[in-house]
């Protein structure tokens, strides 16, 4: 099929190197140039395992092309997806004017039937919002042609992007038109041969799906970090506890893990449009307020345990960071802890060096050279002559480290470890003040 996506971010290269791969014919358009040159040149602009040779080979074989011509991509593709960003408003609802700006290039250029697929998050009621903003730009160009609109939620894991586009646990679409029912089914039927993943449903419905699968996901983590701050209180010890409540299978293992809070482009902004959603309808969603509330309150945490462990004197102090992007096997730093760490230990007048597996030029991109920021070439480098160390990112070579090591290198021999890798009982029979996230230690 032909198939044209707008926007190349996380969401729209990864779906459409997964829909060339399968055969589908796909151009992508993107507004911004360097990206879109970069691209042709084999660049990737997003770390994400397995993209690379994926979107190479699906680029030259020529199933995927790459363009800033917006009439072009129009023309080509009968399934037109929009995968641009929705970014919070000022007051954290969810910014459409990437979407409709798409959808009012769409109305300019289309000279034939069109199915509009909605991928990015949208609050619900927006594809009624591209449906009339779509007819009345026709209306304007005097043009009668045939259209529909369809909400498409993506539900992929940045760092596991393309492994979940692959293969979907399930492909939730929204439409009331057996004509685009048709057609999505043709489109996703490579990915639906195991056995019937697609899920159709009303408009409004996969709407607030997608958004009802994130605020339940933070509110997990939201609850697992309110339980480890009681663990704290208490004298009682999380890991513990989450391993206790994980088996029960109402329960599960899965995302049940205390920490310094989340992160990305997706929870923050998700929980906080669908507030604001909320509060538009005069409806006070009291649950999704303390979500975000612990949510904040979590990734100031690191800091907090450091200026216990210091007197809040900071000052002069080189803290190494481990650990940058907001989960392992990304670079995406967008809402990280790490960045709410760094800002407050620049405030405070300390020195920060970092190191990260794949976020060390996205940290240098946000916050340009500064004389308070190191980016080191190692983990090991990160400790020279730092006072403390702290861990933001649970990256897979994070979790066995030298200790030895770490204890001759700092300073004093302090890790506050955002993301509870290590016993604390070891780390004190290694000598170590090891602060956890709801462990006993910790304040
Ligand atoms: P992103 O910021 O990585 O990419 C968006 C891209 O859209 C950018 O390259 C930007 O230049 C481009 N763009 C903006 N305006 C454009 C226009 N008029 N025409 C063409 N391109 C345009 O965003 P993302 O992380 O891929 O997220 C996209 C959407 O998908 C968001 O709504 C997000 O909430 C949702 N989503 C993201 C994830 C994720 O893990 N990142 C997962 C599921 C859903």
């Amino acid at each position: 099929m032909k198939v044209t996506v707008f926007g190349i971010g996380y969401v729209g290269l990864v779906q459409a190197a997964v829909l060339a791969e399968v055969g589908h014919e796909v151009v992508c358009v993107d507004v911004d140039q360097n990206k879109v040159e970069n691209l042709k040149q084999g660049i990737i602009p997003i770390y994400e395992p397995g993209l690379t040779p994926l979107v190479k080979e699906n680029y030259e074989s020529g199933r995927i092309t790459f363009t800033t011509d917006a009439e072009l991509g129009v023309k080509h593709g009968q399934m037109q997806f929009i995968a641009v960003g929705t970014p919070p408003d000022e007051d954290g609802s969810a910014d459409l004017q990437y979407v409709l700006a798409v959808a009012g290039t769409i109305a300019k250029y289309m000279d034939d039937y069109k199915v509009i697929i909605d991928k990015s998050t949208v609050p619900v009621g927006t594809a009624d919002k591209v449906q009339a903003h779509v007819a009345t730009a026709l209306a304007e160009r005097g043009a009668d042609i045939d259209f529909d609109v369809a909400s498409n939620p993506e539900f992929l894991k940045e760092g596991a992007a393309v492994a979940d586009c692959r293969k979907p646990d399930r492909i939730v679409i929204g439409t009331d038109s057996e004509r685009v029912e048709k057609l999505m089914r043709e489109l996703y039927a490579p990915f639906n041969r195991n056995h019937d993943k697609i899920i159709f449903m009303d408009v409004r419905s996969a709407e607030l799906t997608k958004y009802a699968a994130n605020c339940m996901l933070a509110t997990k983590i939201s609850f697992m970090n309110e339980m480890s701050n009681l663990a704290e209180k208490l004298g009682a010890d999380i890991e513990q506890v989450r391993k206790g409540i994980g088996s029960d299978p109402r329960i599960g293992y899965h995302f049940i893990y205390p920490g310094c809070g989340y992160g990305g482009s997706c929870f923050p902004k998700d929980v906080q449009a669908l507030v604001r959603t909320s509060q538009g309808i005069g409806y006070q969603s009291e649950l999704l307020e303390a979500v975000e509330r612990v949510n904040y309150r979590q990734k100031d945490k690191l800091m907090a345990n450091l200026n216990h462990h210091f007197n809040s004197d900071l000052k002069d102090k080189t803290i190494a960071v481990w650990g940058l992007s907001f989960k392992p096997n990304t670079d995406d730093m967008r809402e990280a802890s790490s960045r709410v760490l760094m800002e407050s230990l620049w405030q405070a007048g300390a020195k920060v060096q970092a190191f990260d597996p794949e976020a060390m030029e996205e940290c240098q991109r946000i916050y340009g050279n500064r004389d308070d920021l190191l980016l080191m070439g190692t983990k090991e480098a990160a400790l020279q002559g730092a006072d403390a160390l702290v861990i933001c990112t649970e990256w897979t070579n994070f979790r066995a480290p030298d200790f030895d090591f770490i204890a001759t290198t700092l300073k004093e021999k302090v890790i506050v470890d955002g993301r509870n890798l290590f016993e604390p009982v070891l780390m004190q029979e290694r000598g170590f003040s090891y602060y956890a996230i709801g462990r006993g230690d910790s304040i």
